[in-house]
């Protein structure tokens, strides 16, 4: 029998991207080449499965890839969906393809950097291109970086840079729909289920992924109470480029600096990321390396479940464990009692963090962490202790937050607190103290 011939295709890889509008490697793909193939893979080392083999991102993310390949069959094209390592899933494909050209948008993290150049080599071998091209951010790494070349380390002036150079011109959306004809066109292609592709789901509510402009007119007032809802919740779909960096920043130059602000952190975190790949393990100033961590297993547990008798991280924590979210100003005030008041190394936090939280991203959590570790990349010194308490009293003033995941707050039920906040912040200046003064 005659063997079948090969389609000759051009690979789109879509990583987190997820959008087949305002997506500039797509865009590039469709305008350059004929027969392009989307495909999506599940990587196990960016999907970590838990002992259970759930994942908290997995089931946004397979949901939003059908919605994917359903779009995509309606104009007589199809979405290619595997599971395991990409260089492993390429070598398959060249069974199945003539893949003339791979596309795809950067990333920026220690292991897809990694992964990526083992995939362009590979494909380099065979004789096949891999273009890349910048989508997730609107500055990359050396785009924006000190008169020296050096990279900014204090965000202030980092974001007084990016200020002067950021114009409207970047924020314009990437063109699709003109050049759809150049899809490939394919039957359906069948996806695997995720049971059948190894992953339980874990399910959280998944946030609208609007961005209404009354939100950014309030935002810089609301922000930080977290019982108003003032935020975006748009973490996940900036995560997963669900929605488009420059279609967010685009409304934020029209209604709101304060916003703007915080899409510059997670661009900056990103590049700390890339030009200090070392945070992932350790901290980003040395000496914090040296702090002796009292490391409780106990007092681990009770914060995790929400039980340390200081209800408004007690509430951060159970929001966390119920719905995959919690509130910017809550993250601070736990991540900050996890490392101070209870002496627990930061890692253990940004790891559980990492597990629950469905917008999880390993350069802002890192970044995050670090900040409320005050080993991190922040001008603030270390001796900055929130008092949970009066925390709570300022951006909870009417206990609506804590009423609503803390309901027995108030009663015999509720816990004492675990540790006295006075003496627990007399420890960790110590502790620090220490630390630095061995360095
Ligand atoms: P909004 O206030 O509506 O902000 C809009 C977007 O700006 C966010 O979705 C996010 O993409 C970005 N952003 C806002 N604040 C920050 C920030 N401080 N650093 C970086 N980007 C920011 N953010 C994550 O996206 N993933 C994480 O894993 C993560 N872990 C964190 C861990 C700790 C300990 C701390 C203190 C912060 C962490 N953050 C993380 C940053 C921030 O808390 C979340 O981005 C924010 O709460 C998400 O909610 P939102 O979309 O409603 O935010």
């Amino acid at each position: 029998m005659r063997k079948k011939e090969k389609s000759v295709v051009s690979i789109f890889w879509f990583r987190r991207d997820l959008r087949l509008e305002d997506n500039i490697g797509l865009m590039h793909a469709l305008r350059t080449r004929e027969n392009v193939l989307p495909l999506f893979i599940f990587d196990p080392e960016v999907f970590q499965r838990d002992e259970n083999n759930g994942n908290v991102q997995v089931g946004f993310v397979y949901d939003t890839i059908l919605g994917i390949k359903e779009k995509l069959e309606t104009i007589g094209s199809g979405l290619h969906v595997a599971v395991g390592k990409p260089l492993d899933v390429f070598k398959s494909l060249m069974d199945s393809y003539h893949i003339f050209s791979v596309y795809a948008n950067r990333e920026y993290e220690p292991y897809t950097l990694q992964r990526d150049d083992e995939v362009d080599a590979f494909l380099a071998n065979q004789g096949v291109e891999f273009h890349t091209y910048k989508d997730q951010v609107l500055f990359e790494q050396n785009e924006i970086v000190k008169d020296n070349g050096e990279p900014y380390t204090v965000f202030t002036a980092y974001k007084q840079r990016f200020l002067r150079k950021l114009n409207q011109s970047m924020v314009v959306p990437a063109p699709i729909s003109k050049y759809a004809h150049n899809f490939f066109r394919t039957t359906p292609l069948p996806v695997p289920s995720l049971e059948i592709m190894g992953y339980s789901r874990v399910e959280v509510p998944v946030p609208p992924r609007k961005l209404p402009a009354e939100l950014l007119k309030s935002y810089e007032a609301d922000r930080d109470f977290p019982a108003r809802n003032g935020t975006s919740h748009l973490g996940v779909h900036l995560r997963f480029g669900t929605v488009s960096i420059r279609k967010v920043t685009a409304l934020a130059m029209q209604h709101s600096e304060t916003f703007l602000n915080e899409l510059i952190w997670r661009n900056f975190y990103s590049v700390i990321l890339w030009f200090f790949p070392q945070v992932v393990h350790t901290s980003f100033k040395p000496a914090f390396d040296e702090i002796v961590w009292e490391n409780s297993k106990e007092d681990f547990k009770a914060w995790c479940e929400g039980r340390t008798g200081y209800p408004l991280v007690d509430a951060g924590m159970r929001e966390l464990n119920a719905t995959g979210y919690m509130h910017n100003r809550v993250r601070m005030v736990t991540a900050s009692f996890l490392c101070k008041h209870l002496l627990i190394d930061w890692r253990w936090g940004e790891a559980y963090f990492a597990r629950k939280l469905l917008d999880y991203d390993l350069a802002s959590n890192n970044g995050g962490w670090q900040w409320a570790a005050g080993s991190g990349n922040d001008a603030a010194p270390y001796f900055r202790v929130f008092n949970p308490e009066l925390q709570a009293k300022k951006f909870d003033p009417n206990g609506e937050y804590i009423a609503k995941w803390v309901p027995e707050y108030g009663t015999i039920s509720y816990p004492k607190p675990i540790i006295v906040h006075a003496e627990a912040r007399k420890r960790a200046l110590a502790r620090y103290a220490e630390a630095v003064k061995a360095k």
